[in-house]
Parts: C-alpha cells; structure tokens; sequence
C-alpha cells in the first residue's frame, strides 16, 4: 500500500522495523542529470525502470522524473509493467523492451504504449489490433546487432521487415534499436561493431526505402559512460541511474553517481554465547571464545542472498561485523562482540552508509556470487521501500 502523508510514512518507517530499503529519489535525479551533461544537446533519455525498477520501485521514480525535460520516456520488460505505470497517472512514453504477447496489444494501444517488433507474425496482429481499438499504434523496431536475443538481422531480410512494418496500416514506426553486449567490457572493438552495423542499416533503410525513423537508440549505461559516439536521438539507461556500476571494467571516476538504494534492519535479540556454542543451520560457525551475538530479522525470504554465509559482513554502529553461520530465509546473526553495551532495537545497515563505512551493492555481488544488478532487482516484497526527496520522506510503499 502506498502512504503518503507525514504521519504515515513515520509510523511505516517505525513498524517495518525488521527491514526497509530507503530510495533516494534526489540520488536518481542527480545520476540522470549527469549522465545528460554527458550527452550531445539533443539526444533525450528513456529510463530504464523494468523488474519494478530494478527493485528501486518504477512508480515513485516515473514520478520523479515526469517533470525533467529530457527524459522522453520510461522503458520497461512486460505489458503489465506499463499498463500499471499507466494506470498510476504516468503520461511519458513508456516503451517494452522485449516481446510483446498478443493478448495485451489493444490495451497497450489504447494506452498509448509503444510496442518492440521483430516477428513476423507481430505486424499483421498489432496492424488488426490497432484496427479493433480505431487508433494507430506506435512501435519501436528491434535489430540483432550481435546480443543474440531479440531483433530482425540488419540484413536484406530484416530490411524487407522493415518496410513491411513501414507500409503496415495503422502502425506508426516511431523507432529503432539495437542493444550491445559487451560495452561494459574494457574493450570496445565489439560495441563499435554493432554501432558501425546498426549505423550501416539506418543507412540501408533510408537509401533502399527512403524512410527516416525518428528515434534511433543504441546506448545502455555502460555505453553512455563510456561510448560518446553512440549517442544518436536516445540512450537508454539503467544500473547507473541507480548509481550502481554496469561492471568492474567500466570506470566509474569519470562520473559522480550516487547508489540510490539502502537496506536496514534492527537488531532483535542479544545473547552472550559461551565457547563451543555453534550458530544456525548446520552449525557451520562455533564460538570458539565467548562471544556477543545479535539476531538480524531478514534473510534470504527478503532475497539478502544466503551465499553470504561466512562471507558477509553487516554495518553496526559504524563498524563491520561479520555473520555468524548460514543466512536463514528470515534471520541470520552477526557478531557484535566490539559492542559490550549493544542494544536490542540498533540499527543494522545491510547496504548502505552508516558514518563513514558504507556496503555497496557491486560488494555484496562479489562476496555472494551475484550480479549487482540482480541483487537490488531481488529485494523481496516484504521489504517496505520509503522515498525520499529534497532530503525528506515523500513516499512509501509498506510490506506486502
Ligand atoms: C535492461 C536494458 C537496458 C538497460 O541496461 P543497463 O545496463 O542497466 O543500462 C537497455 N536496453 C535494453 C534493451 C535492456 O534490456
């Protein structure tokens, strides 16, 4: 349930106590406006917010960018995803990535959603569908540069899909992409392939079928950073307006992005174990001195990865501590022998700040074996997100 007012958010952020992530939605805007300082003039951006925003939550930040004039839009993975950002009041484009089931193209386009096409089969069912609902739908065209996933072949045959999805009634071809993947790797000589490809078949079209697509866009957010040439009319970008890094070979000093997202618990129980005591499943971890433990009400249920076993390591007053044992699906413990005086109800900081120490998400994706942008995108629905922006609560969705 979404809550709003002063007096709702503080009684959210005190009854979830056992977990609740904090998005700084001021952390968004700034990521976006320093990827646009990058951009040429005219190139607008579509922010990527599929997966519920990469778990940041698509709704509050399609709101919060609304308002910036360069974002054309939002792009998302499912029907669903956009027909409910819709429904939400949200009135820039939104455009899916992937395949498009039939079942919801009258929807989508009586919402105004425009629609990926790279079937055959697509172009006469969203032509009828268009038909059925009395308005043109708008699609974006995608081309298999070299991503092996979606897309015509920027060929003859792709080119011929091309001009039939040009000359198909009701359809209006907005735009076209590509998507690279390998521009987060240090080397570039395979992004620039699909660039020069994707370049060499926006020529093709507009040579062979003397048609101009309005929006080409290629860049994802490893190329955004690192690719200036592959700009065109659009980027699309995502991990990093979530100030997350696409991957280790991306240099991320060449920008100021700040993580938007932190996760914190409270500490639910305090107990001094004696030596030889052993701690959660499997009784992977025994005290070998007398020890403070303290309890942690999350776990694997909230997707806090249980491969952090023996490797992870929590925020407490400031310091690290590490975990004791298996990571359970809703708890775990951690050391807190450095604190003699700790209290039940302290603060844990499993991502984030706490003074000067700080976890990021690329850190809990190495010590678990998983991949930064899949650690946030699985933050569980028990999980309360609250936003804030100029600094303040704005926003919060409570558990689930
Ligand atoms: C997910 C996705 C993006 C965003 O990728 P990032 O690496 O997060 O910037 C861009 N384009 C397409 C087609 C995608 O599927």
């Amino acid at each position: 349930m979404w809550v709003q007012t002063k007096d709702q958010i503080k009684e959210c952020i005190e009854t979830y106590k056992r977990g609740v992530a904090y998005v700084d939605l001021d952390a968004i805007i700034s990521n976006m406006d320093a990827m646009h300082a990058m951009l040429r003039t005219d190139t607008k951006m579509y922010a990527v917010i599929k997966t519920n925003g990469y778990g940041h939550g698509s709704l509050p930040i399609a709101k919060a960018l609304e308002s910036v004039p360069y974002v054309k839009g939002y792009a998302v993975a499912t029907a669903e995803e956009a027909l409910e950002l819709r429904a939400d009041g949200i009135k820039k484009d939104i455009l899916i990535l992937s395949y498009t089931f039939p079942y919801s193209y009258e929807e989508l386009i009586r919402e105004d959603v425009r629609i990926t096409v790279f079937r055959n089969d697509t172009i006469g069912q969203i032509s009828a569908a268009a038909a059925a609902v009395g308005k043109n739908a708008v699609v974006h065209i995608a081309v298999d540069t070299g991503m092996g996933r979606i897309g015509v072949a920027p060929d003859k045959e792709g080119l011929d899909f091309v001009r039939r999805t040009l000359d198909a009634p009701n359809i209006i071809v907005e735009g076209i992409f590509t998507h690279m993947a390998k521009a987060d790797e240090a080397d570039k000589t395979y992004a620039r392939m699909q660039l020069d490809s994707f370049r060499k078949f926006i020529g093709d079209i507009s040579g062979h079928l003397g048609a101009v697509i309005p929006i080409s866009h290629i860049s994802n957010s490893a190329s955004i950073l690192e690719l200036p040439d592959a700009y065109m009319d659009a980027v699309r970008a995502g991990i990093t307006m979530y100030g997350l890094a696409p991957s280790d070979e991306v240099d991320m000093s060449r920008i100021n992005l700040k993580p938007a997202l932190s996760l914190f618990s409270h500490i639910t129980y305090v107990k001094k174990v004696k030596p030889g005591t052993s701690i959660s499943y499997g009784g992977l971890f025994t005290a070998d001195k007398e020890m403070l433990v303290a309890t942690v009400p999350l776990g694997y249920g909230d997707g806090y990865p249980r491969s952090l076993t023996g490797k992870g390591e929590v925020l407490v007053r400031g310091r690290r501590c590490p975990i004791l044992g298996r990571i359970c699906m809703d708890q775990f413990m951690i050391d807190v022998s450095v604190f003699p005086d700790i209290k039940e109800g302290e603060t844990v900081t499993l991502l984030g700040y706490d003074g000067d120490e700080h976890i990021s998400a690329e850190e809990l994706g190495e010590k678990s074996g998983r991949f930064n942008y899949e650690l946030v995108c699985l933050i569980g629905s028990r999980i309360p997100r609250v936003y804030t922006l100029h600094g303040a609560p704005v926003l919060a969705l409570s558990s689930t």
